[in-house]
């Protein structure tokens, strides 16, 4: 067992450091947040690194870059924000579903799109009614030969409000089958007719933006139509690993970087003639704290093993995801204590971390569904 980064992974890490402390540092990421902006051009120097392309092989001109290598880019970006990392992993996530489970057709159709990233793919699988029970969904998409029609609303469709976003729905196409079997994967572009998106205020998640979107008799070509009709469940399952271990390593990145504000802020701020971070009282949680994020950190990488050596890793990555998340979770809270009324104030960097670290054991699957996987792993939960 060995714990050291090769010398490519580090060179790496300190390549996607260098680019957060130059293109989107915290307080440029937080400026964006309160405006609403989403910054194209980075996005475009994220695909000039090739970046986009590392997650698909090498023979299919990607970069070929292990799970690993992924976890280290959304690590560092997430010292930015969480929502810089998901601009970046919420791409590749469901390009990866098209790559593995598309025709030949769709392979090469969309293939520039996916390599250089020029696609906003917007994940669409939870609705007003199905949450956690994501196969409760009920959009309908009727099969008409050569298209199908869709009906329907979606939830918290991430990023489907940008330009040339596709949307990747997940729609009921036989209301009779059990619920799972019932399901389809449509690509569906954001300005298509019948599409309309409406976004909707959050608390952060303001770069990409998070919407509901209606679908009002939208005719999708049946070329469209990824995967198996009626398989689309086990395609909406087949992802879920890879995205909770690389969100789980870019959840310890910003817990990191939500340690090192408070860290800086608690050995310069003074009261009673000495430096806070000298309190006791506050010096044990930031111990504490960099050994959960240390931790965190290990589970990330160890499920990235997982996947790289192709063994399966449900349990791995949902511990990863759970202890990723809560860790943030509770870096912001903690942050906010050392930070005191400096970090109350909406100006501080810590104000956002705040805001923005509640989605974290929310989206993606709450901490209650990963401790539901870890206790299904351990025979506990049966149903
Ligand atoms: C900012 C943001 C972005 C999102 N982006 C997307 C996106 O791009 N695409 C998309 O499809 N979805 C997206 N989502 C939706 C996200 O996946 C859901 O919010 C999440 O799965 C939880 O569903 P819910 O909010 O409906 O909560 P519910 O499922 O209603 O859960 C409510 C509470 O009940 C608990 N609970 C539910 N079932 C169980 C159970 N079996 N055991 C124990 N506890 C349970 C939950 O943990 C939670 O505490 C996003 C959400 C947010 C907030």
């Amino acid at each position: 067992m060995q714990f050291a980064l090769t010398e490519e992974q580090t060179v790496l890490q300190q390549t996607a450091s260098a680019f957060v402390d130059r293109y989107c540092p915290a307080a440029l990421a937080k400026t964006w947040d309160e405006t609403n902006h989403f910054p194209a051009d980075l996005w475009q120097r994220m695909a000039d690194l090739g970046w986009f392309s590392l997650p698909y092989p090498l023979d299919w001109g990607g970069g070929g870059g292990s799970p690993l290598e992924i976890c280290i880019i959304a690590e560092a970006l997430a010292h930015s924000s969480l929502d810089v990392a998901m601009a970046y992993v919420g791409t590749f996530i469901p390009g990866l579903v098209i790559y593995r489970h598309g025709t030949d057709e769709q392979r090469e159709r969309f293939k520039p799109g996916l390599l250089e990233g020029a696609y906003r793919i917007a994940v669409a699988i939870s609705e007003p009614d199905a949450g956690s029970d994501a196969a409760a969904l009920r959009c309908s998409a009727v099969d008409a030969g050569d298209r199908f029609i869709v009906n329907g609303q979606k939830a918290w469709c991430t990023g489907a409000g940008l330009p040339g976003a596709l949307i990747a729905a997940y729609v009921r196409t036989d209301p009779d089958a059990p619920k799972h079997r019932g399901i389809s994967l449509l690509l569906i572009p954001g300005d298509a007719q019948g599409v309309q998106i409406r976004r909707t205020p959050t608390l952060a998640r303001h770069l990409l933006g998070t919407n509901e979107v209606f679908f009002d008799d939208v005719e999708v070509p049946r070329e469209n139509l990824v995967g198996a009709l009626h398989g689309g469940f086990s395609l909406l399952m087949s992802g879920l690993d890879m995205e909770k271990t690389v969100m789980a390593a870019a959840y310890t990145g910003v817990a990191q970087s939500t340690l090192d504000e408070m860290l800086a802020y608690s050995k310069e701020r003074r009261q009673f003639d000495r430096p806070i971070g000298n309190f006791q009282a506050l010096a044990h949680p930031m111990a504490d704290l960099q050994t959960e994020i240390d931790a965190a950190r290990l589970l990330a990488y160890r499920a990235a093993w997982m996947i790289s050596s192709q063994q399966p890793c449900t349990r791995e990555a949902s511990m990863a995801k759970l202890k990723g998340s809560e860790t943030y979770v509770a870096a912001a809270r903690l942050g906010m204590q050392v930070l005191a009324g400096h970090g109350f104030s909406t100006e501080s960097v810590m104000s956002f971390r705040w805001r923005e670290s509640i989605v974290a054991t929310i989206s993606g699957g709450t901490s209650q569904i990963q401790r539901n996987a870890v206790a299904k792993s351990m025979g506990l939960i049966t149903y």
